[in-house]
């Protein structure tokens, strides 16, 4: 089976991703994670990307495309993946449908989250990420013991370099701008489930049974 997260930055595609991964034994692929990763590598693809990135605009299409087919494609993946933050263009879902047709595959399922822009933003300027173990927090609804250290393995946290509130907002006028086709696109294939994003975790990881199933 092949999935596809969608939903503005924040409202949580990342998060139910981790816990849906091992429920289905499907293979998570963030294409902003992976980014971020050749960014920190310092990799040709991440000096391309990081400008970008930091500005809170989309990466261009033949790049992320490139990169994104390589690991849906690869032998890890063949039994299915679970896409976070891809596609994000009407360029990028024609090459992936194209890419999955090639291995008798297809876009199973799309789910669409959403959730109010200002609660988005909340989410995203308060969230932080342990520099030691990856752990994850937010500066209101999950704070550590002590500001800014975590809980687990005592590295300091750190926020995302774009998650600053003028960069969140731009990322979220791009990504209205630009995933509306994209819904549009599976929409007319009938395989868009819709999930409210707007509860706890666990409240919304409770939906998404019922969604995958309708
Ligand atoms: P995310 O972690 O999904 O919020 O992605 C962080 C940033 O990585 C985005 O703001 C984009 O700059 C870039 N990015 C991630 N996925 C894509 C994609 N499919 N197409 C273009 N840019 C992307």
């Amino acid at each position: 089976m092949d999935l596809v997260l969608m939903g503005p930055p924040g409202v949580g595609k990342g998060t139910q991703a981790a816990l849906l991964q091992d429920r289905l034994g499907l293979v998570h692929v963030s294409t902003g994670e992976v980014l971020r990763r050749h960014v920190a590598d310092r990799t040709p693809l991440g000096e391309a990307a990081h400008g970008h990135m930091l500005r809170g605009g989309l990466v261009p299409d033949e790049l992320v495309t490139a990169m994104a087919l390589d690991l849906v494609g690869s032998a890890r993946c063949r039994a299915g993946v679970l896409l976070d933050g891809f596609p994000r263009t009407l360029a990028q879902a024609r090459a992936l449908d194209g890419a999955l047709a090639e291995q008798d595959r297809r876009v199973d399922a799309v789910v669409w989250f959403s959730a109010p822009e200002d609660l988005l933003v909340q989410r995203l300027t308060g969230r932080r990420t342990c520099s030691g173990c990856g752990a994850g927090y937010h500066v209101l609804d999950r704070p550590p013991a002590v500001a800014d250290v975590c809980d687990a393995c005592g590295a300091d946290l750190v926020r995302r370099a774009d998650d600053d509130e003028a960069t969140a907002r731009a990322r979220l006028r791009e990504y209205a701008a630009t995933a509306a086709p994209v819904r549009e696109h599976y929409e007319s294939a009938g395989v868009v489930r819709y999930v409210d994003g707007t509860g706890s975790v666990a409240e919304v990881a409770a939906l998404l049974p019922t969604a995958l199933h309708a």
